[in-house]
């Protein structure tokens, strides 16, 4: 038997954005536990904003389970927060009922800015670094400084370690900006995945000094870009029939679902869907080829492929719930008719 560090991980109850919480526990298994052989845990949900101090027992449920590659015998246990009965999801709990198609896929674009003494990575104490041009993909201490990229290279080793698709990474637009991409299967896989990225960025700044901005306009209305998170998605109807039609009756859809969509798409999104900086306004839903100022832009290659393939929306913000904004675009997909359903 081995005596595995079991990190129990969740979402707490804050408002708008749930932070990541975790606890170790120990455990003897004969090899790398299974979902299934993962006990129940409970925790002060009064600490958490997720109960009152007099009934203050909350309850874990592991839902995903990785290799943890920093610890010795490590687990890092993503879990669902349940009511003490066990079954009822807390209300904070959005993973439990969301909607999940298995053929549905999703590749997160994750950006943040790397923060150092309340200011992004590089920039003087004073005033402002060099404008915004060269630091997009760059590369040289002058643009991207010392630490970053091992910051985001080890962060990038844990993930696949983990078995987390991490599809790539790269300097972003702003100094101190960053991105990275993770892609999964299914509205719940891909969304687990990328909290637990974003679980394990957040440690490994512990170990860096350096904090992580999630904020979608952490330099307010300045001339530096906010912090995205563009959700690029397909269903399997998208990838394999497709057609402009179904694509226009898609588009149209989005559009009347704009104001649900906005609602989940992260905080403070106004100050970043401005029609500035490769966005789109808030207030009104737009499409277009290869065009990063449209709400959702169409890669060329879906329309070179007959209306077939992915779609990318731009709108999502840095600090939205992967699982809140996954599901409200199968619920918009979910509203357009398909050949099939129509023949039905
Ligand atoms: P860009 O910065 O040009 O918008 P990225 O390369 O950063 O593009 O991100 C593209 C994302 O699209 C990746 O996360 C990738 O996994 C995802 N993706 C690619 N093909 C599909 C697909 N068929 N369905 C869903 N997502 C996809
Ligand atoms: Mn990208
Ligand atoms: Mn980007
Ligand atoms: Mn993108």
């Amino acid at each position: 038997m081995t005596k595995y560090r079991l990190e129990y991980i969740w979402l707490d109850g804050y408002t708008p954005t749930p932070n990541l919480r975790g606890k170790t526990q120990i455990k003897e298994f004969a090899s790398f536990p299974t979902l299934d052989q993962l006990p129940l845990w409970g925790f002060d949900g009064s600490s958490t904003m997720q109960a009152e101090g007099h009934s203050s027992d909350c309850v874990l449920k592991p839902v995903a389970v990785y290799p943890d590659a920093a610890r010795t015998n490590g687990v890092l246990v993503m879990c669902e927060v349940m009511m003490p009965d066990g079954k009822t999801p807390h209300p904070s709990n959005k993973r439990a009922t969301i909607l999940d198609d298995a053929d549905a896929w999703f590749g997160f674009e994750q950006e943040y800015f790397f923060y150092k003494d309340g200011r992004p990575l590089g920039f003087p104490e004073h005033g402002y670094p060099p404008p915004q041009g060269p630091y997009y993909t760059g590369v040289g201490y002058k643009f991207v400084g010392d630490v970053a990229r091992k910051l985001v290279e080890e962060h990038l080793d844990l993930c696949l370690a983990a078995g987390i698709n991490h599809e790539g990474i790269n300097a972003e637009v702003a100094k101190g900006q960053w991105e990275f991409q993770i892609f999964g299967k299914g509205s719940r896989t891909a969304a687990d995945q990328m909290w637990m990225a974003r679980y394990l960025m957040l440690r490994l700044t512990e170990k860096y000094g350096i904090d992580i901005e999630f904020h979608c306009k952490p330099l307010g209305d300045t001339d530096w870009n906010g912090s995205g998170m563009h959700c690029n998605f397909s269903t399997k109807y998208m990838r394999e029939v497709g057609g402009k039609d179904y694509f226009e009756k898609l588009m149209d859809a989005f559009k009347v679902a704009r104001a649900d969509h906005i609602a989940v798409y992260g905080p403070d999104n106004h100050m970043r869907l401005t029609g500035k900086h490769e966005t789109a306004s808030i207030d009104t839903f737009s499409w277009g080829v290869a065009d990063r100022g449209a709400s959702i832009r169409v890669p060329h290659s879906f329309v070179n492929n007959g209306y077939k393939g992915y779609l990318e929306d731009r709108r999502p913000n840095s600090q939205g719930d992967p699982y809140q904004i996954a599901s409200q675009v199968l619920k918009t997909i979910a509203t357009v008719p398909t050949d099939a359903k129509a023949a039905a």
